[in-house]
This record gives C-alpha cells, structure tokens and sequence, in this order.
C-alpha cells in the first residue's frame, strides 16, 4: 500500500530543520502514483503536485513529524483545500420558491437525489416540492412520484396520457404550484442519456432558461473515474450548473473523479450521495474525501496523533517548568507563540473551564499589545531570554533600541514576566502541577 511505501522510502528523519529536495520529491512521486490511482486525471495530478512542492520546499520541518509524514500532511490540507475548504450551502431564493435544477447523465442518480434532497431539506425545515420533468423514460415519472412518496414530499407530473409533454412546460407549472402550495423549494428533476447528447444538452439548456434556477446541480456518478472530466465540461459547457453532487461513493470508487470535476470546471461539490436508500446522503465533507483520495486514512490518523503527543510532550515541560519556577523567556516566547496560532487569546481563554477571573483580565489584552512584547523578546539574545535577571539596564536600552520600543516597555515586560513566574510557580503548587515547589524564583 502507499503508506508501506512511503515509510520505505523514508523513515524516522526528524528535526532536520528543513524539508530536503530528496524527501519531497520522493514523497511526491508516491503520492502522484496514489493520485492517479484514485482516477484523478493527469493534468490535475500534475498541477497539484506541482503546487504542493513549492509549498514543502519552504516548510519548517516539523518537531513531531518525519519528512514523509509532513509532505503527506501538506497533500492532505492542500486537497482539503481544492475539494472546497469549508461546505458551500445552498444559495436560497430570497423570494422564494427556491429553485435547484438536477442535470447529469442517465443513471447518474438524479431522481434518487430528488429524494434524498427533499428529505434532507424537510429536516431543514423547508417544505420541498418534486417536479417530474423527464418525460423521456416510460416509468420515470412513477419512480420520483415513488420516491417522492418514501420521502413524504409533493411531487407535480404531467397529467397521464397526454402523449410525451413539453417538459419547459412542466417545469414551468411545476413552479406555479409551488407558489400556489406555498412550497419554498423546488427540485426540478430531469432527463439524461447513456451518453452526452446534443438534444438532451438543448431541452437542460431549455429548462434552465425557462425557470431560472437558483441551483443547478451536476449529478455525477463518482464511479465513472475519468470520464467524470468529460462529462463536467459537456455539462458546463452545454447547461452550465453553479455546485456538484457526487453519487454511489458507498462503491468502490476512490474519488478522484472528485478532485477533477472540482478542479476542471471551478465549482464546489456540495452533496455526496453513498447508497440507495434516502438516507445514504450527506453534505460534501472535504476532508474525508481528501482522505479517500489519498486511501491512507492510517496515515493520517497516525499524523494527527504524533502532532498531538508531542504538543501533549510539550505543554508538559512547560508545566514542569511552571512548577519549578524556572520558565524563561524564551518559553514565554514559545508558549504566546503557539496560543496565538490558536486564534485570539480572548477565544482561547473563553474554552477553559471556570478561567473566569483571568479571562476577564485577559480579555482586555490587547494583540498590539503582544505583538510588542513578541517584538521586544524577539530583541533579546538567548542568553537573556534563558536567564531573564542578567537583562541589566545597558542591556534593557539595547533591546529597547532593536525592537523600536521604549526602555520602560522592556522594564514593564521584565518585571512583570518575574512576577508572572513567581505566581505561576505558586499556583502550580496549589493545583498540583508536576515540578511544582521544587525551587525556582
Ligand atoms: P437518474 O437516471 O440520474 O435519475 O438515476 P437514478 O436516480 O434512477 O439512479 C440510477 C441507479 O443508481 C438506481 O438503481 C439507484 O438506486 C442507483 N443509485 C443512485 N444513487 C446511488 C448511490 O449513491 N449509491 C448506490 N449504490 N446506488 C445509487
Ligand atoms: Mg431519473
């Protein structure tokens, strides 16, 4: 598996300081083969493999994690981050109804969507309205009129043997009955082919111009690998649709043709579909997509969990070093450092359980503010940081020089770091942190 060849290729090479060229490009080749593995297309893989060098080229290595283990995490936020990041939601009408347009081949699985969609938004809270505008299949009308009904939803169909209707036009008094219903959604349910069509291009083309959907959602099924490109850009080119859904991913697609679709025509996947039943449905989440695409869910797992033992590692040297009263500036530093990659201290503090007082006081902290003392600390040499009491007053104005602030900032820092370390060092005692009581100023 590529996770076996990846620990081959490289094994524990921690805290080199610097990603080499070697590590990335043999990372890279593997997880390439692992791309295309997955059905990605060519051009993509090539794109983004390309992108992802550069970005590990100028990378910190990592304490926690080996080089073969921080390209993959690279990879891994990298394709979360082309698979769309964050969900897009759907764009509602701000008169309703609103209405999503389904397009896709035959077979894709756009009238099992209809239903999986009107049960969803009924959990949402909407009351959704199916409209039947494939009057090309003899039973395809009966099949959303049935789905419709396991997802105990309205569904509007042409009036039964009239001879094959006009499906602009059903589309069009489909949304006259919602409005008249007073249903705020409608699922516009239509025709596909085996294969990409120039009629069934033209009647989608139709329907979207006649109703002016608010959604148009391409239908692919994520099994068909590859060919999912071409068809997205039929689509696009012949329809044009505004998000992606992507279907039967309970089958034993890797979901590379996710990637590509997403990649190739610009616009987000926003519901993933994996088995028959109404249930079998989701939101697009990006990262287990990515993780599948990569197929080394263990890898990751096993990322995450060497990131979170050594912060674990960590906070408990410095929780040592509390206790002891031996911080130094330089875990200061370090400690400010990593809160605030963290967000705002505000947000941070706001997480502790019963922080009350300290969060109040803490929550007039200002960031300039830290951004100064960062600065100041920054201006100290190691040997000052490590043992705070040698910062004598020709040292102070010399830091207070190189960091562009007054001498009476660096006094203020100073004296208020000892005190800091001497009430640290006694509430550690009182809560019983390792180290604690045991010297120290
Ligand atoms: P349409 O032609 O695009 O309307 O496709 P259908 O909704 O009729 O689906 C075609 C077939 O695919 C049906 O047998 C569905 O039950 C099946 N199907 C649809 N979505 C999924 C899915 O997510 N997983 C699986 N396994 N089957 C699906
Ligand atoms: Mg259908």
């Amino acid at each position: 598996t590529l996770s076996d060849r990846l620990t081959s290729v490289l094994q524990n090479l921690r805290g080199k300081g610097r990603l080499s060229d070697a590590d990335i490009d043999a990372t890279c080749r593997e997880i390439r083969i692992a791309l295309l593995e997955a059905d990605v297309a060519l051009p993509v893989v090539r794109a983004f493999i390309a992108g992802v060098k550069q970005r590990a080229k100028g990378a910190e290595v990592s304490q926690a994690l080996n080089p073969a283990q921080q390209v993959v995490k690279i990879v891994n936020e990298e394709l979360i981050g082309i698979l769309g990041g964050e969900t897009r939601r759907l764009n509602l009408a701000k008169n309703p109804p609103t209405v999503i347009m389904l397009a896709g081949l035959q077979g894709a699985g756009k009238t099992t969507l209809a239903g999986k969609l009107a049960k969803w938004l009924r959990g949402q809270g909407h009351a959704p309205l199916l409209v039947a505008c494939d009057l090309q299949r003899p039973n395809a009308v009966t099949q959303l009129q049935v789905v419709g009904q396991r997802a105990g939803v309205a569904v509007f169909a042409p009036e039964p043997g009239n001879g094959v209707g006009d499906p602009v036009d059903v589309a069009r008094r489909g949304i006259d009955e919602a409005r008249r219903a007073q249903h705020d959604v409608v699922v516009v349910d239509t025709a596909g082919r085996l294969g990409i069509d120039e009629e069934m291009m033209r009647q989608a083309a139709d329907i979207r111009q006649a109703v002016q959907p608010d959604e148009v959602l391409f239908v692919v099924d994520a099994m068909i690998g590859q060919d999912a490109v071409t068809t997205a850009e039929a689509f696009r080119d012949g329809v044009g649709f505004t998000g992606v859904v992507l279907t039967k991913l309970d089958g034993d697609a890797r979901g590379g043709a996710a990637l590509s679709v997403r990649q190739v025509t610009g616009q987000p996947i926003m519901f993933a579909s994996n088995g028959e039943k109404l249930e079998d449905f989701d939101v697009f989440h990006p990262d287990r997509m990515a993780s599948r695409i990569l197929g080394m869910g263990d890898v990751l797992t096993l990322i995450e969990q060497a990131e979170q033992a050594f912060d674990a590692e960590q906070a408990e040297q410095a929780a040592q070093k509390i206790g002891s009263g031996q911080l130094t500036l330089e875990d200061f530093l370090e400690q400010m450092l990593a809160i605030r990659k963290m967000g705002p201290i505000a947000n941070l503090l706001g997480m502790l359980p019963g922080a009350g007082q300290m969060k109040e006081a803490m929550a007039q902290v200002d960031e300039k503010h830290l951004d100064r003392l960062q600065a100041i600390i920054r201006g100290m040499t190691p040997a000052e940081r490590a043992d705070p009491k040698m910062i004598n007053a020709s040292r102070r104005l010399r830091i207070a020089k190189g960091s562009g602030v007054q001498v009476s900032e660096v006094n203020d820092l100073v004296n208020r770091f000892f005190e800091a370390r001497k009430m640290m060092s006694q509430m550690a005692g009182r809560f019983g942190l390792p180290g604690a009581g045991r010297g120290g100023s």
